[in-house]
This record gives structure tokens, C-alpha cells and sequence, in this order.
């Protein structure tokens, strides 16, 4: 990677994304002039192929720290610039040559359209394999029946990947992938759900009913979506660790400026230890969290196995920014909790970390798994 895209994505960051911020926060509007922004920057597809038109960047390593330079500017606009990519996983590991032709030089445009990956239902969020989304197959394609829910970006999505069961009763080995677009008969956008944090980076449900897709929407063959989901998460979630230590780092830094200037019986509260070691925590467990990160993307990079060093990382680095953000606005005290301070809507930020893409209870299962192998 160039250092110019690092210093790219530090300036972008700085200068587009902090500024505005806080205001997103509050009107929860999508930040559509900062995707296009960031666009024109070639940071929406930075990862994705050249032959596609993308960047070229194949290293999971300088992803991330593309990663974690966006999120220290904000995170919920950096989910939303990135969404492309995402969208773009399940193409890159299962779909044929003309499936990639088809759907990723739009991500690499200058306009790039709202794209949303559909796993997740009312009823199968950490048992993934338990979707129930079916897939019928019929002449000349498959009929889509079934509800997503808490999905990213749902309400506005031109195009989706959605994950759906073609053999039902059969879990994992059912699991198959296809692309579904907007304005196919039977294809519904529901409701934006309300959120605690990354408010502008909007989720919420799809629904199919008797919904047509033909064949060639399909990606890799069936029951292989599974398989190609689980290589998709391993980077994911490093990627997410990436985003977990851009809000950490900037908590981090806030906090310690305020801990030098605000004062207390007589002095700035950072010469309380109450205070100071609290912040030398928040730092440790970022640099271990970084370094957790790091490993498990140059492993990545080796093509090496890192799906139990993802999984660490995404523990380490999610509950490092949750410590981060709390002692954030534990140290800035009233100051942290009104609406106008960063510290306080960092904290609700970090929190989905723990939450999506395998909670850290899941993340804890995968480390568990790797120590009693069966
Ligand atoms: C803002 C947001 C955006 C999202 N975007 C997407 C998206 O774009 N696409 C998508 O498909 N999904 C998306 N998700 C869904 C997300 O991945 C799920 O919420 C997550 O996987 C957890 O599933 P769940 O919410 O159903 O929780 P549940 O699976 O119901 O878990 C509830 C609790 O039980 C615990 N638990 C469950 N199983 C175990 C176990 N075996 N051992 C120990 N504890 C367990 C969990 O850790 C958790 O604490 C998004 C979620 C949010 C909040």
C-alpha cells in the first residue's frame, strides 16, 4: 500500500468525517455527501480488484489500518463508505468471472450503489446455519421466501447478497448465496429500525415472498454458501478489530486531553491515579488489541489460518474500545454524557462491535473450540 492512501484516509478522516459527526449522530440522515466524497477518494473500493476498477489493495494488514484511521474519524460513516466491500466478499469468494464482472465495477464507480449482505433473520442471528429463508428451486431459477432482519443498509438497498436455505432442515450444508436486486417481483425493503449507536449507518429488515431470482444469481453452487460466508467473516471480523481501535484510539486521545486541562482540588485530574491508570488501561488493552489485530491480518496476508486469531482479535479489540469509550466519558465526567461530547456517542459506536458479525460470546466459543478440538 502507498502511504499515500494511509494519508489519504488520515486527512479524510480529520478534515470530512470528525467534523461532521456528531450532527449525523443527532439526525441520523445517511451520509450520502461523505460516500460520494470518499468516492471520488477511491476509499469506497481501495480493496477490491484492479481489474474491476478498485484499488488493488490485496493486504489485510494495510486494510486495516486504512480501517482504523476512517473509524478514528467516525465509525458509523466508515461502515457505511465500506459497505461496498462487504457486499463485494461474497461475490469475490463464490461468484463465476461474469457474476464479478456484473456487480463490482459499480462499487468501484464514482456513484456507488447501497448494497446490503443478508444473513441474519428474526429468528437465527448467532446460529447462522439455522436461517430459514428458503430457496425453492424452480425452471430457470429458485423463489426466495423468507425475512431478514437487522440487516445493514435494508431499507435503501439497490442489491443484495442474501443468504438463504436450499435444503432446508439440512442447516450448514444448505446454506447457498444469491444476488438479489431492487425491483424483483417479490423482493420488499422493510422498515429502518430505530438505534442505540451508529445511527447514520442505518439497519433494518428485507422481506421475500415468492420472490423469482434466476439462476445466474446464484454465487458458487448450492449448500457452498455457508463455507464462503464463514472465509468471508474471518477478514470481516478483523477488519471490524481495525474499526473497534479507530473509536478506542480516539476516546483514548480525548479523554487524555480533557484529564490534562480540567482541574480538581487544586490540580489537573490526571495526577489522580484514579484517573490516569484508568486511561493506562484503556492503552494497554488497545495495543494488545492492535497487535492481536495485526497478527491475525498478516496471517491473512501469508495465507496462513487465522480464523481463531480473527476471533481473538475482534474479542480484544471490541471489549477495547467499550473499555476505551466508558473510561472516556468516566474521566470527563458530566462533561461525557451530554450530547454535544464525541466520548458519549463513541461509546454507543463501540458497542455494536461486541454485537455484530459474531457477538463476543460467539467470538469466546470459536478461542474455546480451537483449545478442545473435536
Ligand atoms: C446495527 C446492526 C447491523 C447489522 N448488520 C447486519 C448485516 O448487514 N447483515 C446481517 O446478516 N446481520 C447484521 N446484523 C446482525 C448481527 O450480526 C447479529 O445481531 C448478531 O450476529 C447476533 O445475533 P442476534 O442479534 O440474533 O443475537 P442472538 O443470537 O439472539 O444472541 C443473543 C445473546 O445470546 C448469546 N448467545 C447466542 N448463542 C450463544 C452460544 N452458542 N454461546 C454463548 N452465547 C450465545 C449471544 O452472545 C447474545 O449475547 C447487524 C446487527 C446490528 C445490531
Amino acid at each position: 500500500m502507498t502511504d499515500e492512501l494511509l494519508a489519504t484516509a488520515r486527512r479524510f478522516a480529520a478534515e470530512e468525517l470528525r467534523p461532521v459527526a456528531l450532527a449525523y449522530d443527532e439526525s441520523e440522515e445517511f451520509p450520502r455527501a461523505e460516500l460520494l466524497k470518499a468516492a471520488k477518494l477511491g476509499l469506497t473500493c481501495f480493496d477490491l480488484p484492479r481489474e474491476y476498477g478498485g484499488g488493488g489493495v490485496e493486504s489485510l494488514l494495510d486494510a486495516c489500518r486504512v480501517m482504523e484511521e476512517l473509524a478514528w474519524g467516525d465509525s458509523p460513516i466508515t461502515w457505511v463508505i465500506l459497505q461496498g466491500g462487504f457486499f463485494a466478499g461474497p461475490i469475490l469468494a463464490l461468484g463465476s468471472d461474469e457474476q464479478k464482472q456484473r456487480w463490482l465495477p459499480p462499487l468501484c464507480s464514482a456513484e456507488p450503489p447501497d448494497c446490503a449482505v443478508a444473513i441474519t433473520e428474526p429468528g437465527a442471528g448467532s446460529d447462522a446455519a439455522a436461517i430459514e429463508t428458503e430457496a425453492r428451486r424452480v425452471d430457470g431459477g429458485y423463489v426466495l421466501d423468507g425475512d431478514k432482519k437487522f440487516i445493514g443498509n435494508a431499507h435503501i438497498a439497490e442489491c443484495a447478497v442474501v443468504f438463504a436455505t436450499t435444503a432446508p432442515g439440512s442447516r450448514s450444508k444448505g446454506i447457498t448465496a444469491f444476488v438479489v436486486e431492487h425491483g424483483d417481483e417479490g423482493f420488499r425493503r422493510g422498515a429502518r429500525l430505530p438505534k442505540m449507536g451508529s445511527r447514520c449507518f442505518p439497519a433494518g429488515e428485507l422481506h421475500f415472498e415468492e420472490c423469482f431470482v434466476p439462476e445466474d444469481r446464484r454465487l458458487g453452487d448450492e449448500g457452498e454458501g455457508f463455507s464462503g460466508l464463514m472465509r468471508v467473516f474471518d477478514r470481516a471480523r478483523v477488519q471490524l478489530a481495525a474499526n473497534s481501535l479507530g473509536i478506542g484510539r480516539a476516546a483514548l486521545e480525548h479523554a487524555v486531553d480533557h484529564a490534562k486541562e480540567r482541574q480538581a482540588f487544586g490540580k489537573p485530574i490526571h495526577e489522580f491515579q484514579a484517573v490516569s491508570f484508568r486511561l493506562a488501561d484503556a492503552k494497554l488493552k488497545l495495543e494488545q488489541a492492535r497487535l492481536l489485530t495485526h497478527h491475525a491480518a498478516q496471517l491473512a496476508d501469508h495465507g496462513q489460518p487465522f480464523a481463531t486469531e480473527a476471533a481473538m482479535a475482534k474479542l480484544a479489540a471490541s471489549e477495547a474500545a467499550w473499555f476505551a469509550t466508558w473510561s472516556a466519558v468516566q474521566t470527563l465526567g458530566g462533561a461525557g454524557y451530554v450530547r454535544d461530547s464525541p466520548v458519549q456517542k463513541w461509546l454507543r459506536d463501540a458497542k455494536l462491535d461486541e454485537i455484530w458479525d459474531g457477538t463476543s460470546d460467539i467470538m469466546r466459543l470459536i478461542v474455546a473450540r480451537s483449545l478442545f478440538p473435536k
